[in-house]
């Protein structure tokens, strides 16, 4: 699949349902109000559905949400997608999540082929931790980290660089992660749904934080781009690899090779654009046929928009309406 940009899409990401056990304040309202759960893909849709996304070219599947290790036949989906690895059709499964469930299911994903995660992780304070993720426990999600690195999973730190809340930590959580040979990226907020507050009033932007990196370490500048969004660096002090994750402040979008789906199937084709396919019609009006949901898959992959359109000025409250846990981040 080549959009009209000549990009090929070859990433998905799948939100596979937009709950979750946390409520990161940057991310969700204290209450939030969660999709009916008839609207969502049934474990045979979204398996059918990832299917001809796989036959079609993807070659890298991440599965996040809203938190992907809730949602309750999440270990029985991953298994069914983790077939099209054994083929070889499928390079990469992969997920994105809070860690809160993976002392209990690191195991279980190391043996369905799954290599390496991000999780996301804003602080190493309990009371920070607390009372951004509104009712996460860091013990808990440390825990998991730990599961998952014994069962052999490599892991990423995901951090959103937040005003006034975790930006003097930013060194220390980096020294934390590459101690423990963890890559780690830094992600600006982005004005997705509506929270509570102003969202400019959370916004960090990451060349200050990356000046005040430079006090304390050496960056080096790495070429490798994953397709993604984010640019690397190398810490000389650590020896480790540090991301920044730039949409507000930097133009990304040339290389983007991805498009997203949500739980109810609907296929964004950007993250900060509002024009969506929807999928789940012509997967359900054809039960045995994948061939109107292939033409409604090739139809939308000839709109992807050249770019995104953030602005954190213009976007009170959002620019995008829909929270990051329904496109999933
Ligand atoms: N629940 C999982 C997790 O937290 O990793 C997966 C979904 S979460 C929406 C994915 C990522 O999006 C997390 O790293 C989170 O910090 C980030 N995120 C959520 N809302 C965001 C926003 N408004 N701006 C920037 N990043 C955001
Ligand atoms: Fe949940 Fe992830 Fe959003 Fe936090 S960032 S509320 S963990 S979906």
């Amino acid at each position: 699949m080549v959009d009209p940009f000549g990009r090929a899409v070859t990433y998905l990401r799948i939100s596979v349902t937009d709950r979750c056990d946390f409520r990161c304040a940057y991310c969700m309202s204290e209450d939030m109000r969660f999709l009916p759960r008839r609207d969502l893909l049934t474990l045979e849709e979204l398996d059918r559905l990832c299917g001809v996304f796989v036959d079609h070219g993807v070659r890298k599947l991440r599965i996040t949400g809203g938190e992907p290790l809730v949602r309750r036949d999440i270990m029985q989906l991953l298994g069914r997608m983790s077939r099209h690895l054994g083929g070889g059709a499928l390079e990469e499964l992969t997920l994105t999540t809070n860690g809160s469930q993976l002392a209990r299911l690191a195991p279980g994903l190391a043996g369905l082929g799954i290599r390496r995660i991000n999780v996301s992780l804003d602080t190493l304070d309990p009371e920070r931790f607390q009372a951004v993720t509104r009712r996460g426990d860091l013990g808990v999600v440390l825990a998991g980290i730990e599961a998952a690195r014994a069962a052999g999973i490599r892991v990423k730190i995901n951090a959103v660089a937040l005003k006034g809340v975790n930006e003097d930590e930013l060194g220390d959580m980096v020294a934390w992660a590459h101690g423990l040979g963890m890559d780690m990226t830094l992600i600006e907020v982005m004005p997705l749904g509506e929270v509570e507050g102003d969202r400019s009033d959370q916004f960090l932007p990451l060349h200050v934080v990356r000046e005040r990196l430079e006090a304390r370490y050496t960056l080096t500048p790495l070429l490798d781009r994953t397709g993604g969004p984010a640019r690397y660096v190398r810490v000389a002090e650590t020896g480790g690899r540090l991301g920044f994750i730039t949409p507000l402040t930097h133009n990304f979008c040339e290389g983007c090779n991805r498009v997203r789906l949500t739980c109810t199937g609907k296929l964004y084709l950007c993250l900060g654009q509002e024009d969506a396919a929807d999928l789940r019609v012509p997967l359900r009006e054809s039960p045995h046929d994948d061939g109107p949901v292939t033409r409604a898959l090739v139809d939308a992959i000839a709109r992807k928009p050249k770019g995104h359109d953030f602005v954190i000025e213009r976007a009170r409250p959002a620019a995008v309406r829909r929270h990051m846990s329904v496109t999933g981040g």
